[in-house]
Parts: structure tokens; sequence; C-alpha cells
């Protein structure tokens, strides 16, 4: 077995001389700003180990990578009876996708694309009272998640301007819940589960973090000795994000990395490889589905170099 700190340190070293890193996301200013020459991974190990490379302690916007987490409050909130209204097969289509909601009634493919991750914020926001509720438990989740020994991660925040970003040119995002809600799939107001989804992409969190708060699903759905979900729970997302994480660009990223993880336009990938460790790689250039280039690139090395896909014999 490879050493993994060198692994992480080679692979991060390497990426400075990729050339081709894609185009960082522009359609607000607060991640158009970002530099594309950012990089950086963390990996958590199933001993209790970290090991980091390159910019892996500076927050960045979480964005779609929130989505793996509210799927878990909502399916708290819910259980198995989120199922009737959010589906689970890949889309094959984009993340912002409008086409499949016509003839599916308002019943989006997956939690994971916008139309999905819209109807899991409703679910908390229901369950909250309102917008403000839902993104206090959104951040006191991922806070506790990320914290070490019971200490949640205080340093976790919501960036205000990319929430105020969001709001000002989330035309598609409004159209996708008015949409579902004219199909009696939204119960709370439009404007609240707005509200609560683009605060939740407005996170800004480090790799560091991220590899933290994904622990659970690496572990059987447990983290620091604390079970957080069951283990056929963390079975279970985990197979959601193998076939619909990276959206219309799940197949390739199984063939390449084969592993469970979710990505977001802010150039954040988390991985998972159950038993093992989970891994947070950031680098904000994306390709043409919206998924990070280096990212992907990074944990495709990983993956190969350490043996780790879900597809690999032990
Ligand atoms: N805020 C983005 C949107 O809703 C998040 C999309 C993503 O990360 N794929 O369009």
């Amino acid at each position: 077995m490879p050493d993994l700190a060198a692994t992480i340190a080679t692979i991060a070293a390497d990426m400075a001389s990729v050339t081709d890193r894609g185009k960082v996301a522009d359609y607000i200013p607060e991640l158009a700003g970002v530099p594309l020459g950012k990089f950086g991974i963390a990996v958590c190990t199933a001993d209790g180990a970290e090991h980091i490379a390159g910019d892996a302690d500076e927050p960045f916007s979480i964005q779609s990578v929130s989505k793996l987490f509210t799927l878990k409050l909502a399916l708290d909130i819910q259980g198995d009876a989120l199922w009737t209204r959010v589906g689970r097969e890949p889309s094959g289509s984009a993340f912002n996708s409008i086409v499949q909601l016509e003839a599916e009634r308002g019943i989006p493919r997956n939690p994971f694309i916008n139309a999905g991750a819209l109807i899991v914020a409703d679910v908390i926001a229901e369950a909250h009272d309102d917008d403000r509720g839902a993104i206090g438990a959104i951040l006191r989740f991922l806070r506790e998640l990320a914290g070490t020994r019971g200490n949640p991660d205080e340093t976790i925040q919501i960036d205000p301007r990319v929430a105020y970003s969001e709001a000002a040119t989330g035309f598609r995002n409004a159209a996708l819940a008015n949409y579902m809600k004219s199909f009696g799939n939204l119960r709370r107001p439009v404007d609240e589960v707005l509200q609560t989804y683009f605060h939740q992409c407005a996170i800004a969190m480090s790799c560091r973090q991220l590899a933290r708060a994904t622990r659970f699903l690496s572990a059987g759905g447990e983290a620091d000795g604390t079970a957080i979900v069951t283990p056929e729970r963390a079975r279970r997302i985990a197979a959601l994000m193998l076939t619909c994480g990276h959206y219309d660009a799940s197949g390739d990223f199984a063939f390449r990395v084969g592993l469970p993880a979710k990505s977001g336009v802010g150039g954040g990938i988390v991985a998972v490889v159950p038993g093992r460790a989970s891994v947070a790689v950031w680098s904000p250039g994306l390709g043409a589905q919206g998924n990070s280039v280096l990212a992907t690139l990074a944990l495709e090395r990983l993956a190969g170099a350490m043996g780790w896909s879900v597809f690999t014999p032990e």
C-alpha cells in the first residue's frame, strides 16, 4: 500500500502543472473572482488520521456539496416517505434542468439535481417552521459534523454576499420551485424554500472541514463513535452519490474514479471510500457539466494509486 501522505503531496504538486483547468463559475461575481490556480485536498482515514495538501484550509463556497447534508436532514424528518416526492434515478440532464419535471408531474429524478434539492429544502423548512429555522439547522448540523470530539466547528459560516447573489440571479431555481409548487410538491411558500436553498449553497467550508463532515458516510454512519445515520442509510446515500452526485457526468465520474462523491459549482468534491476514508478536494475550474476538472483528476489519481475504488477487490 503506497504511503497516503506522500501520495497526496505528489498529486497536489502534479496539479500545479496541469494546464486544462476548466472555467470558474461566472454566474455570480463572488465565484467568478476565485483564482483558477487554487487546489486543496484533505483526507480523513478510518483510524482518525488527517492528511492535507495545498489550499486545504481555505474556505470556499460549498454550493451543491450541501445537497448531501440536507438530504440526510430531510431523511431524518420524513424517512422513506421522502421518496414519494423525489426519485432515486440519475437524470442524465444538467443540474438545473426543468425538462423532466413536466412528464414526471413535479417529482424530480433525484435529490442532487436542483429540483430535488429544492424538495429537500422544503422538507427542512417545514420541519423548522421557516427558512431561518431551516438555515440554522443546516449550519448547526455541518458545524457538529465538522467538529471533533463533540466540539462544533463554529468557524463555519454562510457567506452573505454569495447568498444575496444566488437570490439575485436564481431565476431558474425560482422557475423550478414554482413549477413544482404548481404540481403540489412544495409545501412551504416558494420564497422560503428558495432562501433555504440559496443559503445552503452559500455555506463556506474548507477541504479539511468537508472531509471531516463526510466521515460518517465512510464509516457505516458513525463519526467519532456517534451514530449519525444507520448503516443502511449511509449505504443508500452513498449509492445516490455514485449514481447521481455528478449530474450528467455521474457515469463518467464512476468510470474514472469509482467512488461515491458529490460535487458543487464552487469547485468542491467530497468522496467516500467505504471503510477507509472520506476525501474533499477543491479546485474552482469546472468542466462542461459543472464539476471541478482538477478535483476529478486528483480523485482519479488518488483512487488509482491507493486502490480505493469501490470496484477494486480488497
Ligand atoms: N447555486 C448553484 C445553483 O443553484 C448550485 C449548483 C451546483 O453547485 N451544481 O445553480
